[in-house]
């Protein structure tokens, strides 16, 4: 009997104390639907100026370009600089509220991965220019991968706008791939490395997390928010893949991530 009421009152505290869990979490659960939706919505709402912002000064620089000093022409390389990294931030806000209501698509597609890196380095052309950077691309043949197209792009677009971010004027960025593959798996490597300011080792396991910077001062200055590498990190695993980093103060970085592919045929 004594077995029996313990137990009782053991369920029936376990139910009280289950709903007033809820009630206690009902306001929190609220304010965080209504933050998300409103980052959201600032987010989406912030894509639109931002794009038309991008095509004035390009119409401006393309009809007017050659009669600009070369004050007026550096004014125009970091507004043009200004509206790619806020752009960016805001497609990593969205990238992140989609990804953590469970709302980010699912979209496998057979590309070619040495036409997707053109691509992405031929939109990082000025920002390089302004810093003298080089960009290399050290593959030359095309490659056919199947795998989710839009999050390798995102990937490519992180971890190049860092390289260039924290490479001093003058420095180097190279971007290459392979693959490797045994009798059942065949695996994309992709690394992105720079001849840049590096990250200590203390330093090396922390930048994955989400709004961690190492150096807090570079935030106001160069479109640095934190959410970078920790997007990229959530992306490659969503991918069942796999992301590393290894870096040299001083002399650079290196991140490399590999990605299983699905077999094209
Ligand atoms: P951020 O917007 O600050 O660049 P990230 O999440 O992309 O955010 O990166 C986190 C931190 O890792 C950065 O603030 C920077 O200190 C460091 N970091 C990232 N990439 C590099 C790199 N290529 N070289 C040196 N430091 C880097």
């Amino acid at each position: 009997i004594l077995l029996g009421i313990s137990l009782f009152f053991l369920i029936v505290a376990l139910i009280v104390g289950q709903i007033m869990t809820k009630r206690a979490m009902k306001p929190i659960i609220n304010s965080y639907t209504l933050q998300t939706e409103f980052i959201a919505n600032a987010s989406h709402e912030l894509r639109t100026p931002l794009s038309v912002l991008k095509a004035g000064i390009e119409v401006i620089e393309f009809e007017e370009g050659k009669k600009f000093s070369s004050f007026s022409k550096s004014v125009l390389s970091d507004l043009k600089e200004e509206i790619r990294s806020t752009t960016q931030l805001v497609n990593n806000l969205l990238f992140l509220i989609r990804s953590d209501s469970g709302e980010q698509a699912t979209v496998v597609e057979s590309f070619d991965l040495l036409e997707l890196m053109q691509q992405t380095l031929r939109s990082f052309g000025h920002i390089s220019e302004a810093k003298k950077i080089k960009l290399k691309l050290q593959m030359q043949n095309p490659l056919i991968v199947c795998t989710e197209k839009e999050k390798v792009k995102q990937l490519l677009y992180i971890l190049i706008d860092n390289a260039i971010k924290y490479t001093p004027n003058g420095g180097q960025v190279s971007v290459s791939y392979k693959l490797k593959s045994d009798s059942q798996n065949e695996q994309l490597y992709i690394e992105v490395k720079d001849t840049g300011i590096g990250i200590s080792k203390e330093l090396l396991e922390r930048i994955f997390d989400r709004f961690y910077r190492v150096d807090k001062s570079r935030s106001r200055n160069s479109g640095s928010s934190g959410l970078g590498l920790s997007i990229g990190k959530f992306i490659v695993e969503s991918l069942n893949g796999t992301i590393e980093v290894s870096s040299t103060l001083n002399k650079g970085s290196k991140f490399t991530i590999i990605i299983p592919l699905l077999k094209t045929n």
